[in-house]
């Protein structure tokens, strides 16, 4: 999307290779197919923050140490961002697929993108343009709605036949390779273990 990001926290540029936050969001779980190996990158707060300046939401440039601040001591926020992560995942892993959107996943979305328009911390001075969409105060429902927004956008605007799925780990990604032909969420690494195995398998196989 942007040719220069600044990241923050634990958002690295091979954690965002998505080609649109609704795919980086959803990828913000390290491994979606060695389910026990995983890391979960949502862990507080903070990392939802971090997670949306890395990804170059418009939010207020303290957000992460203003939402630290308001806390989220029962965890609800960080639980209702992950909830938000996997009906997002479910929706477009279905485009993707090129499957009928499930009616739950969508329902919930939508849900958190209504709530976040209709809690006032949310501005859109031109309704036209998704891009100017911003988070005026550090509010957690808020910022959960501007992401869900642009789940919604990821929804409407990608065409499903671009959405991949890698094989490996099972992130989500834009293929706007010219011919189409994107794989991997990235070569450096699911690309290269993939590769790696088939060299080992060769190798026993000829022992
Ligand atoms: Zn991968």
């Amino acid at each position: 999307m942007q040719d220069e990001r600044t990241l923050y926290g634990r958002w690295r540029e091979t954690r965002l290779v998505g080609g649109h936050p609704a795919l980086d969001f959803t990828n913000s779980v390290s491994d979606r197919v060695a389910c026990a190996e995983a890391v979960d990158r949502l862990g507080s707060l903070a990392d939802l923050a971090d997670w949306a300046r890395s990804a170059g939401l418009t939010v207020p440039p303290s957000l992460t140490n203003d939402l630290s601040r308001v806390g989220d001591a029962a965890g609800n926020a960080v639980i209702r961002a992950r909830t938000l992560r996997e009906e997002a995942y479910a929706a477009l892993s279905a485009r993707a697929q090129g499957e009928a959107l499930p009616p739950d996943s969508l329902a919930q979305v939508s849900a958190i993108a209504a709530e976040g328009m209709a809690n006032g911390s949310l501005r859109w001075p031109e309704p036209n343009d998704l891009s100017s969409l911003r988070l005026e105060r550090p509010d957690p429902v808020g910022l959960l709605g501007l992401i869900a927004w642009q789940i919604l956008d990821a929804l409407v605007r990608l065409p499903g036949e671009r959405l991949r799925v890698c094989p490996r780990c099972g992130w989500l990604f834009f293929d706007s390779t010219r011919g189409g032909k994107r794989r991997w969420c990235q070569m450096r690494t699911c690309g290269n273990r993939e590769k790696a195995q088939r060299h080992r398998q060769a190798k026993s196989a000829a022992a």
